[in-house]
């Protein structure tokens, strides 16, 4: 490696404050349960994948959701869903943000885009005591699955970063 590529050199991360001073103007109609907050929507902005990690610390991530929403009824995502189709405004559900394939990269349109983190949706809906059949919502990370189960269920079995940070809604895909 050292032959084909010579000697290595740290880059310095971008700063974050040059980060903030570039995110765009937001293009949202004002919703109380949306925040245009700069650091909020540069978090919103990408997952985990190599191409993101490079955008983030080189500083060449260009797209981000003009408002993020962080939902903790069912009601305020209704709310969320009928107000984006009246306004036509793309909707990105986010989890736990841990996708290494994209899935969150913000598409080039005109059309403003929103992120709705499911973040504080993530309480336990119900446990069945006999057929050990527990509901949660869709945000709830592992380790609060387990805290509300007093049970390692998760994170003994998938022994990875995404096992503590994905939500629920994603735990179909990756308990293979
Ligand atoms: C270190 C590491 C290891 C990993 N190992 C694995 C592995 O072994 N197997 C594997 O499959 N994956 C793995 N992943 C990838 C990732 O963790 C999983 O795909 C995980 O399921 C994503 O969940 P998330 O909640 O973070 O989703 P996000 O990254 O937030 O979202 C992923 C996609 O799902 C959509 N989405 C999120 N929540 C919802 C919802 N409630 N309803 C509808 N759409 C929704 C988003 O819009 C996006 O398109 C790994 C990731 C990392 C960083």
């Amino acid at each position: 490696m050292y032959d084909t590529l010579g000697q290595g050199h740290r880059r310095e991360d971008y700063p974050l404050q040059e980060f903030l001073k570039r995110i765009p103007q937001s293009r949202l109609p004002r919703h109380p349960l949306i925040s245009i907050d700069p650091k909020l929507r540069l978090d919103h902005a990408h997952g985990q994948s190599l191409p993101d990690w490079i955008g983030l610390r080189w500083g060449t991530l260009n797209r981000f959701p003009d408002g993020v929403a962080q939902p903790t009824t069912v009601e305020d995502i209704r709310e969320l869903l009928d107000w984006a189709r009246r306004w036509d405004v793309i909707v990105i559900p986010y989890g736990g943000g841990t996708s290494v394939v994209g899935h969150l990269k913000v598409p080039m349109t005109d059309r403003p885009v929103l992120s709705v983190s499911l973040e504080r949706y993530n309480r336990m809906i119900d446990i069945e005591p006999e057929s050990r059949l527990a509901t949660f919502e869709a945000g709830i990370r592992g380790p609060q699955i387990e805290h509300n189960l007093n049970a390692r269920v998760l994170t003994d079995a998938i022994n990875y970063y995404c096992a503590f940070a994905s939500s629920t809604g994603n735990f179909k895909a990756i308990i293979y």
